[in-house]
């Protein structure tokens, strides 16, 4: 449900729910749930169970090695947790399988008003629990021991483009993928540092020139790094043109970023 309220609310199902409590509480994703920007709330998992041991996986029909969560109580936290607010929750499960996640997605899932993150662990999930899921996520190509870290790290790039998560000195606009280009070189004092110098445009003064060098710098380094990015890249002429020259210039033997 896209966003009409103001604080975004983020639940979490996992069979670890203490490890979100330290890094959800501190620094910027800490002062933005004090300031009411939004509020994250993590549940066991074992909660759903109706057994002595509180069981939440089981050996894998076919056989195979280690074992899978069982369906019943994915679906019964679910749903339990769906109802816990009125506005029905965007929900979220993690698997090497899924979409990889991008600043593009973080941005989409912004505006929504709640998210329900669904973490897996050992070898994974009964498939049958997807039919569960908004969408899968996938934050990269190598596997992890669980999706904590995936919600984790979900919830912190939405939260910092909520309006005031980062209050008002720091600004999401102008940073890597932005744009589709990885950001410009930065530099803070010391001007000079064991012989090594900041560039000297930067102490300049002149803000068209340190304009034009951060966006050169910005195409120079995305052409070198992540090549990838370039073509879903709002660029004129003169600057693709430039861009492959780096390219092509790396290809001859010039190198470093
Ligand atoms: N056997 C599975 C991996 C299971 S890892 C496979 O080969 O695809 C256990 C859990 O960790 C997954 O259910 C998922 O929730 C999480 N996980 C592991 N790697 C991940 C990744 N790259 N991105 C997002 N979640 C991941």
């Amino acid at each position: 449900m896209p966003k009409g309220c103001d604080r975004v609310r983020f639940d979490a199902i996992s069979v670890i729910p203490a490890v979100f409590e330290g890094y959800v509480s501190a620094s910027i994703l800490g002062r933005a749930q004090v300031r009411g920007i939004f509020e994250f709330h993590a549940h066991d998992l074992r909660t759903w169970t109706h057994d002595r041991h509180r069981t939440v996986d089981d050996a894998p029909f076919g056989g195979g090695q280690g074992m899978l969560m069982k369906p019943e109580p994915i679906f019964e936290a679910v749903e339990a947790v769906s109802a816990m607010a009125q506005t029905k929750p965007h929900v979220i499960f993690f698997s090497p399988c899924g979409k990889p996640f991008t600043q593009r997605d973080a941005e989409r899932l912004a505006d929504y008003d709640r998210i329900l993150f669904v973490c897996g662990r050992y070898e994974g999930m009964d498939e049958r629990v997807y039919r569960l899921a908004d969408e899968v996520i996938s934050l990269g190509d190598y596997v992890l021991t669980g999706g904590e870290l995936a919600a984790m790290t979900v919830t912190d790039a939405v939260v910092r483009l909520l309006p005031g998560a980062l209050g008002d000195a720091q600004s999401p606009v102008d940073e890597s993928f932005a744009g589709s280009l990885l950001e410009y070189e930065q530099y803070t004092r010391p001007a000079t540092y064991c012989g090594l110098e900041v560039p000297e445009i930067l102490l300049s003064g002149d803000h068209g020139a340190i304009d034009r060098w951060r966006r050169e710098n910005a195409i120079r380094r995305t052409a070198l790094m992540r090549p990838d990015l370039l073509d879903g890249a709002d660029l004129t002429e003169g600057e693709r043109a430039f861009a492959q020259g780096v390219i092509d210039n790396r290809e001859q033997g010039e190198g470093g970023c």
